[in-house]
């Protein structure tokens, strides 16, 4: 580059405002197609660990004795993968940036307990709720989640043939470096 263009790039950037923002106190545009992070409505959660044991990066983990999920946000790839696996539907991507931090943290989520279907005095009458109880969390045929090991690799085997290029090669590498 001339000394000459140099200059004038020079002279020129010091009547221009700054390209860069004071982030997090002020933040550019979100660009269209971010894809964000991972939320859970932790309401819905019923601790299945599906999320956990598909995730790519291992980056969840649920542990249903505490009652809680947690997630790596580090670690996340945003593959979107754990929102397909959620039988629940609870888990989705928020079309937003995390908060910033200075400090390697992991989010930990508390589950509250469900409340759980009163017990009817007869038999008969029982029957409905039953029914409606165990059908919300069942999965429907359209959302049966893979339950085995192959199963759940040729699911995401699937989900990766359908993921840009770049994505998808992200994704396989972070699956060798699990394996
Ligand atoms: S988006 Fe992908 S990497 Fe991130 S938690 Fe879900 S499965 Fe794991
Ligand atoms: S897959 Fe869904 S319901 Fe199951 S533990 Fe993860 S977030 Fe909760």
């Amino acid at each position: 580059m001339g000394v000459f263009k140099l200059g004038k790039m020079t002279f020129g950037s010091l009547f221009k405002k700054p390209e860069t923002v004071l982030y997090p106190i002020e933040q550019k545009p979100k660009p269209v197609g971010l894809k964000g992070h991972i939320a859970i409505e932790a309401e819905s959660c019923i601790l299945c660990g599906m999320c956990d044991r598909s995730c790519a990066t291992n980056c969840i983990t649920v542990d249903k004795q505490a009652r809680t999920w947690a997630i790596d946000r580090f670690q996340c790839i945003q593959c979107g993968y754990c929102v397909t696996c959620c039988p629940k539907k609870c888990l989705h991507m928020d079309p937003d940036y995390a908060p910033a931090s200075t400090q390697h943290t992991v989010d930990v989520v508390e589950v509250p307990a469900q409340d759980k279907p009163a017990k009817a005095e007869k038999a008969d009458d029982n029957k409905p709720a039953a029914t409606a109880a165990a059908a919300a969390e069942k999965p429907s045929e359209t959302e049966q989640v893979p339950t085995n090991a192959k199963d759940r690799d040729e699911a995401l085997l699937a989900a990766i043939a359908l993921m840009e290029p770049e994505k998808a090669q992200r994704v396989r590498d972070a699956l060798e470096a699990r394996s």
